[in-house]
């Protein structure tokens, strides 16, 4: 709830590749999204991403109640396009709190494609 309307939160590495103070090989923007390729990419394509705004997980952006959950959900279909991998398949994740492996705690949707990729996930 504090970070729900935050723009910029300290020592939030997102927030901070948003406020370009931390380079990040960018592929798409929008006004509200921003995305840009995994640091450990895992797959062919790994694209994060994010809301500009912060949000800390997928849970407190669906809450968000303004449409930033769809604009992310189409800028990561977006991103699937220009990156080729939409018609072969891709997958979207959100890592949901620490127990699913969320370890950046600004809501980010992971884009994975390129390869196949294998059910259930690890
Ligand atoms: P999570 O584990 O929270 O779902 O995903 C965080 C992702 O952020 C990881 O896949 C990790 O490789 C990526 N990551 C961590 N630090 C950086 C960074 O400084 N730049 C970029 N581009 N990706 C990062
Ligand atoms: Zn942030």
């Amino acid at each position: 709830m504090a970070y729900r309307y935050s723009t910029a939160v300290t020592d939030c590495l997102f927030c901070k590749i948003v406020a370009k103070e931390i380079p990040a090989d960018v592929v798409h923007e929008s006004d509200r999204t921003l995305a840009f390729r995994d640091i450990n990419p895992q797959a062919p394509t790994h694209v994060l991403v994010i809301p500009k705004e912060h949000h800390s997980d997928a849970a407190a952006l669906a809450t968000a109640d303004d449409g930033l959950a769809d604009d992310v959900l189409k800028a990561a279909h977006a991103v699937a396009v220009q990156e080729g991998v939409a018609e072969t398949g891709y997958r979207v994740v959100f890592n949901t709190g620490a127990g699913a492996g969320q370890t950046v705690f600004h809501v980010h949707a992971h884009v994975l494609g390129g390869r196949n990729l294998t059910w259930p996930p690890g």
